[in-house]
């Protein structure tokens, strides 16, 4: 009997198999529909020998000490700042948009203040901000607007920005200086042999089984667990009762090319032209040395893989409908982007990993505390799940009699 069974190998599942096993010395099955560990993380050699990600270009920041801290056990690390051009009338510049972009674009020679009253003289004072293309007009005017934004968005999202949410160009920054990296956070690494040799070292442990090629549906009355860890779509767990979570998908189309560098920057955004969004070139990502190049373009499209969440009010709306299901599901815990359907960076996801590890522990405390004062007729190690549920109602009911009653020690009753 395994004590979870986590369906999804990627950051989510990974972290939280990881922290049971080696943590809470628990039985851990994770299991992927894929044929491959670290979920759109994965990375690989490609048939030339040179490091992709399968799932397009992956770039690992964080603010997070701890995230940082935590997944540094797994894997060394290469320091790499991303940068990212755009191609613009006819020129490759800088995104986000700081001085050397606008220099550049117009033939300019601005100082940092005089850029500000750049923005300022072009943007348009719009009140409240709604919409996305509310964000960038009131920032930095129509025209730039236009340039960098309109088209990537409407081809990214199959909207207009005109019709997405503000949070969608909210955390795209504007900058006066000539800052050209595309994060800001403290830390900016990528892992040194790759994120399949991080996932790998996480997952090497006696108590982590793992299944590949398996929808977790195939085993559910097979194999017998206690708990689940649930990182897949929401929706689907639920036999989409509610009608399916709308996604945008990508179809990422990669090459090798016989020469050894293709592109300026690690990644060329494609704003007006090609129905691509944008061009990326891993050797930069990875550092590797290679007489060839390998690319990946991305096309947006409709139906696919789930990848970005939509976020308009009405699929928060559905969302929430979800969760509350998901909610009053007893033993069954959902986390990572796709349970929650947020668009969430990887640190985000193992952040996401590490607080519910921190509140399943602190529950496993508080149940071994109650078995530790339990009579002896409720102690012992069931193995049925019928009897671990019979179990947990009784000390269920042994922890309501010790609080009302007031029958625990002193540092018990000094919660009430
Ligand atoms: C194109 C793209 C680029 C990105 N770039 C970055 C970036 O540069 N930096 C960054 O920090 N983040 C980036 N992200 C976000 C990053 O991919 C996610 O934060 C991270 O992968 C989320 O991990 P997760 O475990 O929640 O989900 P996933 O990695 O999606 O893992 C979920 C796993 O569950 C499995 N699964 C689903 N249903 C079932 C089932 N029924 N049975 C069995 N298995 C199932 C799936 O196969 C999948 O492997 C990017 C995302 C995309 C789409």
């Amino acid at each position: 009997m395994f004590d979870y069974l986590i369906v999804g190998a990627g950051f989510a599942g990974s972290v939280l198999a990881e922290r049971l096993a080696s943590q809470l010395h628990k039985k851990v099955l994770i299991i992927d529909k894929r044929n491959h560990i670290g979920g759109n993380a994965y990375d690989h050699y490609n048939k030339e020998g040179i490091l992709v990600h399968k799932y397009g270009p992956h770039i690992f920041h964080t603010n997070s000490s701890e995230v940082f801290d935590y997944l540094s056990q797994f894997t060394e690390w290469r320091p790499y700042e991303h940068r990212v051009q755009a191609s613009v009338d006819g020129q490759l510049v800088p995104i986000p948009i700081n001085l050397n972009t606008i220099n550049q674009l117009y033939g300019l020679n601005l100082t940092s203040f005089e850029v500000e009253d750049f923005f300022q003289s072009r943007a348009e004072n719009i009140s409240p901000l709604r919409t996305s293309e509310d964000v960038v007009v009131s920032r930095v005017g129509r025209e730039l607007y236009e340039k960098f934004f309109r088209n990537y968005t409407r081809k990214q999202w199959g909207m207009d920005p005109s019709e997405l949410d503000k949070s969608v160009t909210s955390r795209v920054p504007v900058r006066t200086n000539r800052d050209d990296r595309y994060f800001s956070d403290t830390y900016q690494a990528m892992p040194l042999r790759g994120y399949t040799a991080m996932f790998e070292r996480m997952l090497d442990h006696p108590n982590i089984k793992i299944m590949l090629n398996t929808d977790y549906h195939e085993i559910l009355d097979l194999i017998p667990f206690r708990e689940m860890i649930y990182t897949g779509p929401v929706d689907e767990y639920f036999d989409f009762k509610w009608g399916k979570l709308p996604y945008r998908s990508l179809e990422f189309k990669h090459e090798t090319l016989d020469e050894s560098v293709h592109q300026p920057a690690p990644v060329v955004n494609f704003p007006n032209e090609h129905p691509f969004t944008r061009i990326t070139e891993f050797k930069y990502l990875t550092g590797q040395q290679h007489p060839k190049t390998s690319i990946v373009y991305e096309y947006p499209k409709a139906e696919g893989d789930p990848y970005y969440p939509v976020p308009k009010p009405e699929n928060a709306a559905l969302y929430n409908k979800y969760k509350k299901l998901a909610d009053d599901t007893p033993g069954v815990y959902f986390v990572g982007r796709l349970a929650t359907y947020r668009y969430y960076n990887m640190d985000q996801v193992v952040a996401q990993a590490l607080t519910l590890f921190k509140k399943l522990s602190a529950t496993k405390e508080k149940e071994q505390l109650l078995e530790d004062r339990a009579p002896l007729h409720l102690k012992g190690t069931d193995s049925s799940s019928g009897g671990s549920k019979l179990k947990v109602k009784a000390l269920k009911e042994l922890a309501s009699t010790l609080s009302t009653n007031g029958n625990g020690n002193g540092k018990q009753n000094g919660k009430h």
